[in-house]
């Protein structure tokens, strides 16, 4: 839940007091607002997608990050001898065939390092999410679960019929959803040519709307052919800024663009800035999980004037 810095005391007690902080994770807060983990939503209150600081060790009760992809799950943030020993609790789950400990996403494709603690040793599954089947391999491509409250939040902005570029679209998450709900044009492009193929079985996985054309290449390049675009996904959390300025050409006035960035406070507001100046309305602004002791996954959402 995020509430106003003012207003974070009361609502924690309030909260505390109907028993629904959820003690595996970290209260966090930035210079506005407070985020309190909870088990469950009351309604009248903004939230964000949660905020994966998760704490070591509660009340003898062990917890630790992990994500779950269909049938891989994957630990993060602990050494072998920590996940092996962690891998336990998960295999407990009838579902769970693999277990990888993730030693980090790297280079320009943003691919996992994994090293295998447990099963069959499989990188590719099916994974479920808003209502769309995507195929994933969880080596040879970004994936992140952690993003699905994210793209379910993009998908419902859309209007019929709009021209959309997916800048950095991976196996198509973003793409397939709004293609799945909406009758839209989209161009999805990734530089990673698997990924573009996984995303073409992604596309005759799921029933489309829209129309998808999936390309692989880099985007700066690309995005030089394009121009009156009505919206434009710019997902490259350690990246995006780089190609803002073929963004900001290719749309069209009162188009928007739907960006995230992994930043500290100070960067997030020189981007606003940066953003006004170029001649675009901030229309939102929000963390969307945290990423490390002073970074947050932001989600910024800016409209051409
Ligand atoms: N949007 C997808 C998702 O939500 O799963 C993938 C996002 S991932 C963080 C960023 C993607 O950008 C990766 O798949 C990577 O291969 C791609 N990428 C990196 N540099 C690129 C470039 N110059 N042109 C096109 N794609 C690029």
């Amino acid at each position: 839940m995020m509430v106003n810095k003012k207003l974070a005391n009361d609502t924690i007690a309030e909260l505390r007091s109907m028993n629904i902080i959820d003690n595996n994770f970290r209260i966090q807060h930035d210079q506005n607002y407070v985020y309190i983990p909870v088990i469950k939503k009351i309604e009248g209150h903004n939230y964000v997608e949660k905020i994966g600081v998760q704490k070591e060790n509660t009340n003898g009760k062990i917890s630790f990050s992990y994500d779950i992809i269909g049938d891989i799950a994957i630990i993060k943030g602990k050494s072998e001898q920590e996940a092996k020993f962690l891998s336990k609790h998960l295999m407990e789950r009838k579902n769970i065939k693999t277990i990888y400990l993730d030693n980090g996403i790297n280079g320009e494709f943003r691919t996992r390092t994994l090293k295998l603690l447990y099963g069959e040793g499989k990188t590719s599954t099916t994974y479920r999410e808003n209502s769309i089947n995507l195929f994933v391999d969880v080596q040879k491509t970004y994936f992140s679960p952690r993003l699905s409250t994210e793209r379910l939040r993009i998908s419902n902005e859309v209007k019929e019929h709009e021209y959309i570029i997916d800048m950095f679209c991976g196996i198509g998450p973003f793409s397939i959803l709004i293609a799945h709900k909406i009758d839209s044009d989209i161009v999805a492009m990734d530089k990673n040519c698997d990924a573009i193929d996984i995303m073409k079985k992604n596309m005759e996985m799921n029933k489309l709307k829209g129309n998808i054309t999936p390309i692989c290449g880099d985007s700066a390049e690309l995005m030089k052919n394009y121009r009156n675009v009505d919206r434009i996904i710019m997902n490259l959390p350690h990246g995006a800024y780089n190609f803002l300025d073929v963004a900001f050409k290719a749309l069209k006035k009162n188009g928007v663009i739907n960006y995230y960035e992994i930043c500290d406070y100070e960067t997030l507001e020189n981007r606003m800035v940066f953003f006004r100046k170029s001649g675009f309305e901030i229309l939102y602004k929000r963390i969307v999980h945290g990423y490390s002791r002073n970074l947050n996954m932001y989600s910024i959402g800016i409209k051409k004037l």
